[in-house]
């Protein structure tokens, strides 16, 4: 018998790492012009459509794929329109993250049209800061970005007054790797972190509803009276409800843990999906360290493997199966 509930399996794919930005904390080092060309795009797109098929018959499972498609900057990919339409034809929904700053009035009303689920935008906060972080005039460009897409009535999640009809805003947390390395020194305490969080989610903004997929941030005011289990069921989507694939196809758990898993243009998405060693360990509880791997929680957060990993990396060490460094919750384990 089919269970109702849909099962979210996404991938994020980086179609470009070239930006027109160039921010501060931006995760990504050094850029490379090896991108995966329209065709190979395609062919991995119904690879991961065939794939999820075969799992719903399989398992009698429905599943409710999706694509989050960025960059760097996609608008910069001169068909982007192109893949969007492949992978709405293949029955993914679609989310795409953009600087906003290349967004004009026709780009918009070509996304809604496509029936695009969502578009995120970065925003920084006010005008000064995001400038100062973005680059200068970067705020001004973003928000009329943003101002055309929800004039043409695309569904957005983004940091940003409730005057320009946002309706959810996000945050996250920095991974210190790529660029975002040099903030090392700056990374919160748990406390901070803690403090933050319990501001964010206190904040009375009419109509705006505040998200995050910090999986720490989702323990926050949740009891954890009995232990979760071995199974991994939410929380850190690394290893088990999604994967990235970068502009040359290399494929890693999350675009800011960068671990090789293989590469689509010779490996196939579904292999790397079942018998990956890396996969596997992130699925596998016993594996984890420290104060994560004794968590009752565990199966439901695991903390952020990226931030887990870069600060292992800081240290000299290579463990992405290290503790969450700034968990802030109280464990039982
Ligand atoms: S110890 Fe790890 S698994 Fe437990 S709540 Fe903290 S980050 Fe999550
Ligand atoms: S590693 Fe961090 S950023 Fe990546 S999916 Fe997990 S929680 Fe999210």
């Amino acid at each position: 018998m089919a269970i109702n509930r849909p099962f979210e399996f996404f991938v994020q794919w980086h179609l470009t790492e070239n930006c027109n930005l160039r921010c501060r904390h931006c995760y990504q080092g050094e850029r490379s012009a090896d991108e995966m060309t329209l065709p190979e795009i395609q062919k991995v797109i119904s690879e991961v459509s065939d794939m999820v098929k075969d799992w719903s018959e399989s398992y009698g499972v429905c599943f409710s794929p999706s694509m989050n498609i960025t960059g760097g900057e996609p608008f910069l990919r001169t068909d982007l329109f192109d893949i969007l339409r492949e992978i709405k034809k293949q029955g993914f929904e679609i989310f795409l993250l953009t600087n906003g700053t290349l967004v004009d009035r026709e780009r918009a009303h070509l996304l809604a049209d496509l029936g695009i689920k969502g578009v995120q935008g970065s925003m920084e906060g006010p005008e000064d800061g995001h400038d100062a972080i973005r680059g200068d005039a970067s705020y001004s460009e973003s928000a009329a970005g943003v101002g055309q897409w929800v004039g043409a009535g695309v569904k957005s999640v983004i940091g940003f007054a409730s005057h320009a009809g946002v309706k959810r805003v996000g945050f996250s947390r920095l991974v210190p790797a790529g660029r975002g390395r040099r903030l090392l020194p700056h990374m919160l305490t748990r406390a901070q972190v803690k403090e933050l969080y319990e501001a964010l989610f206190s904040l009375e903004l009419k109509g705006i509803e505040v998200v995050t997929g910090d999986p720490v941030a989702a323990q926050m005011n949740v009891e954890a009276a009995k232990d979760a289990g071995t199974t991994a069921i939410s929380g850190c989507a690394a290893g088990v409800a999604g994967l990235t694939i970068l502009p040359n196809g290399n494929v890693a758990p999350c675009r800011r843990l960068p671990l090789f898993l293989g590469n689509v243009r010779r490996d196939s998405l579904r292999e790397i999906w079942a018998a990956s060693p890396v996969l596997e360990a992130l699925r596998e509880r016993d594996r984890y360290r420290g104060k994560c791997g004794a968590c009752a929680r565990w199966a439901r957060c695991r903390g952020c493997r990226a931030i887990a990993y870069a600060c292992s990396r800081s240290k000299g060490e290579d463990d992405y199966l290290a503790d969450d460094p700034q968990c802030f919750i109280e464990t039982t384990s």
